[in-house]
């Protein structure tokens, strides 16, 4: 799980950007502190990933007398919101209390009763969310019945890592069509291997615990032909419970994927190719359960654009892009982007290492705002959302 020790980035911005050290009263202060709370339930979130779709991931914290005294978090479509966890686990002591929830409690009855009327009922002083929550049976309506019942609740703290959380959800919910994450893992000196064609594994079992959280939140992985040589991933959830492997995507202007690849008895993977690839490699593998589709080559290899658009054309509506360093570069080119997870592991790999490219992480180019900073059991992530994304999704949240 991830351990939240540092500041949120937000209350971190709030704080040193505040010009007079005087100025940092008790309002800044609070913001630090809501941040980080908000930072335990979004954690906690997380823990439901892959197991609440079409439902989005929530986690929530009740704290009173700056102690945490419940927890919880939305575990699988059709059981207990996490509000209702948190507030249960908490028992009296909800009474007077704050509650950090991940995203605006609904206010419609679902498979379960509406949540605004536990947090009422169980004498919630104030409620603290990052974001509202689009569906049309709730946006704006979860926040107004609290106001109505005298519960102060704060807007804001948090969003960026909030959006990050749904993405696929909130963009789906706002229109905004499919949607891309980039996430790479590099060590110190921005090496993504120890040399070239080598297989290492760069973070800990934590982190890559965490990777296999996204996948589970994403329908499908995407990966260029370099790193299914090198790596042959399996890019499945292992190291979570119960939770479905997204559809593997491997991008392959030549279409040399092998036939009698395990993925193609099960998980019907998308091999994008080149125009001018074998029309017998493509009979062969679309016999034996693949699907090939083909885009235009540009100098780089796939046309990104074009390919991305053939693949969400399948119905997949969200892709984790994990790279190598070629394929990144191609998305952050092309802004196709929303999400981007950096883990970064304390070791070096030295000269002989293959750097991330220099061009993928063009200031110009990256359009990028920090969103978090997270303590993984040593390796550290960094997750950042493009402004762009971010500008629109903020404007029909609204
Ligand atoms: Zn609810």
């Amino acid at each position: 799980m991830v351990d939240s020790s540092l500041n949120s980035p937000d209350s971190l911005r709030r704080i040193f950007e505040s010009e007079d050290p005087s100025s940092r009263n008790a309002d800044i202060d609070d913001f630090a502190v809501d941040g980080c709370f908000l930072d335990r339930a979004l954690d906690l979130a997380w823990l439901g990933a892959g197991s609440t779709h079409p439902n989005p991931l929530v986690g929530a914290v009740v704290v009173k007398d700056g102690r945490v005294l419940g927890a919880g978090y939305h575990k699988r479509f059709g059981e207990a919101h996490a509000e209702v966890i948190a507030l249960d686990h908490a028992g009296h002591g909800a009474e007077g209390s704050t509650l950090y929830v991940t995203l605006e409690p609904c206010s419609h009855h679902g498979s379960t009763p509406p949540c605004v009327e536990h947090i009422v009922k169980c004498g919630v002083k104030r409620v603290v969310i990052p974001i509202l929550d689009p569906d049309e049976r709730v946006n704006g309506s979860g926040v107004q019945y609290l106001r109505d019942n005298g519960i102060a609740v704060d807007v804001g703290v948090g969003q960026e890592r909030a959006l990050l959380l749904n993405m696929k959800y909130l963009k789906k919910k706002l229109n905004l069509g499919p949607s891309v994450t980039l996430k790479m893992a590099v060590t110190l000196d921005g090496r993504i291997a120890s040399h070239p064609g080598a297989r290492d594994d760069i973070t800990g079992v934590e982190a890559r615990r965490m990777v296999h959280r996204l996948r589970a939140v994403h329908d499908a992985v995407a990966i260029g032909v370099n790193t299914f040589d090198i790596d042959s991933p399996k890019l499945d959830c292992r190291l979570v419970d119960d939770v479905e492997s997204p559809v593997p995507v491997v991008f392959d202007s030549r279409l040399s994927f092998p036939g009698g690849h395990p993925w193609l008895s099960g998980r019907a993977p998308v091999i994008v190719a080149g125009r001018d690839a074998p029309v017998e490699k493509e009979k062969e593998l679309t016999a034996s359960g693949g699907r090939v589709v083909r885009c235009s080559l540009d100098e780089s290899g796939v046309d990104i654009a074009g390919a991305i658009a053939s693949v969400f054309g399948l119905g997949l509506e969200s892709v984790l892009v994990e790279g190598g360093a070629k394929v990144f570069a191609s998305f952050v080119r092309a802004g196709l982007w929303d999400g981007l997870y950096m883990f970064v592991s304390p070791s070096l790999f030295g000269a002989r290492g293959v750097a991330v490219s220099s061009e993928a992480f063009d200031k110009n180019h990256l359009n990028a705002e920090l969103a978090g900073v997270a303590d993984v059991s040593g390796d550290v992530v960094l997750s950042f959302i493009n402004k762009n994304t971010r500008r629109s999704m903020l404007e029909r949240l609204a």
